[in-house]
């Protein structure tokens, strides 16, 4: 190490000694040659070990000898069989309530126009969201107010915060039919409050859908316990099933019968194998899944689940904030004199598992920093965001990455 940063190594070197999932990194696979220092594992998570062994059992056994047995054997169960073990580690939410498929983008647009559907029948047509919410989201919901006659109500939040209840308040009503919010921002990591949120939105009549994408597998969120209605998450972030890993959904058990999610397809039948004229939905969450889920690509997050599983959700989570709070620790000691910001919540319960920093060079840095092995990613227009997976991330990795970033804007 360069040692640029006065003590910061020494310092996480001794982070790094005394952290109880320290020994979780080499469950990873360990590029050739490694990389010097990966901060993105809040977009795309590293492969367990794990998976590489999977995937070759899932190849050769259930697929390859098996065949078209597995079906009936395993596959058919898996989206819900899986879904219910992440919804107990990840999301406190009950068996029959959570299920795998689908992209995030699909299973929102699903979700949300199921809610929206249902909103307009009870007569409250306007749909709340946040002009800081993740493209995907926003796009979504513009497809669903144009197809339904919705109306879209923006929130514009602080940018550098993010959904915050009293300004949500002052746009709830008794035409808000549905709330979307992502749990935290994609951008400035922060991290809106969950089960406030939803009891406002609850008071005013509303179904509110959260976005887990960049807390699922990492912070707390207990569905069950703040009576969310309706969740989507992704896989491939924190959740490690790799690029094209499939979506989450989570529909409250009280809302199963009474929502119509519009693509019905076969695998959402209540009998699949009948193959019988006229759509009949599935008793139970079944009926939110349209088609063949992706089963090789449910892997990598069957093994994610089994690792937070062993080591408790509190710990992984602890392990985040921590991570955290030493990123803007150096950065406020060393940083801030060279021209660098801390564009998230310094609260840690305000806080998601990545950090965010502001340089007006943010592009350049990160380009240059890729071209050193040192991996964050880059945000129009001046940030760069520093994610905290902390099952694969060690203090070191932090601290090499903040050395780089300090030799490149000197
Ligand atoms: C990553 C992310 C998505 C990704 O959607 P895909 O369909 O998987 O591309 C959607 N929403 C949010 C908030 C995200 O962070």
């Amino acid at each position: 190490m360069s040692g640029r940063l006065p003590g910061v190594a020494e310092r996480a070197a001794a982070l790094d000694a005394a952290d109880p999932l320290a020994w979780c990194r080499a469950e990873f696979v360990e590029g050739e040659p490694p990389v010097r220092a990966y901060l993105d594992g809040n977009s795309l998570g590293r492969p367990l070990r794990a998976t590489a062994a999977r995937l070759q059992e899932l190849v050769v056994g259930a697929w390859g000898t098996r065949l078209i047995r597995s079906w009936d054997e395993q596959w058919m169960q898996l989206p819900l069989e899986l879904g219910d073990h992440l919804g107990r580690v990840c999301l406190g939410a009950a068996p029959g309530q959570v299920f795998v498929g689908d992209s995030t983008t699909v299973l929102l647009y699903k979700l949300l126009r199921a809610a929206v559907a249902d909103a307009m029948e009870r007569g409250r047509p306007q749909l709340v969201l946040d002009t800081e919410n993740f493209p995907t989201n926003r796009y979504v919901a513009e497809g669903v107010a144009a197809e339904t006659g919705a109306e879209l109500v923006w929130l514009s939040p602080d940018p550098a915060r993010g959904v915050e209840l009293e300004h949500l308040r002052e746009h709830l009503g008794e035409r808000t039919g549905v709330v979307l919010v992502s749990h935290v921002a994609y951008k400035s990591s922060w991290r809106a409050d969950l089960a406030e949120i939803t009891a406002a939105a609850r008071e005013h009549g509303a179904l509110v859908l959260w976005d887990l994408c960049h807390s699922a597998g990492v912070l707390p969120v207990d569905l069950d316990a703040a009576d969310v209605d309706l969740a989507v998450g992704c896989s491939y972030k924190f959740l490690n099933a790799g690029p094209g890993g499939p979506a989450f959904g989570y529909v409250a058990t009280r809302l199963q019968q009474r929502l119509s999610q519009p693509v019905q397809g076969w695998m959402g039948h209540a009998e699949p194998f009948v193959m019988g004229p006229g759509y009949r939905p599935a008793e139970g969450v079944r009926r939110f899944i349209s088609g063949t889920p992706p089963v090789l690509a449910m892997a990598g997050l069957a093994d994610t689940v089994e690792l937070v599983d062993r080591v408790g959700l509190e710990a992984v989570t602890t392990k985040a904030l921590a991570l955290g709070a030493f990123v803007v620790e150096v950065v406020d000691e060393h940083l801030a004199g060279l021209g660098v910001g801390v564009a998230s919540p310094r609260d840690p319960g305000r806080r998601g598992a990545h950090v965010t920093l502001t340089h007006p060079d943010a592009r350049e840095l990160c380009r240059r920093l890729w071209e050193v092995d040192v991996v964050p990613d880059f945000r129009e227009p001046d940030v760069v965001r520093l994610g905290l997976a902390p099952l694969s991330t060690s203090y070191a990795e932090v601290a090499t990455a903040l050395e780089e970033i300090a030799r490149l804007l000197d």
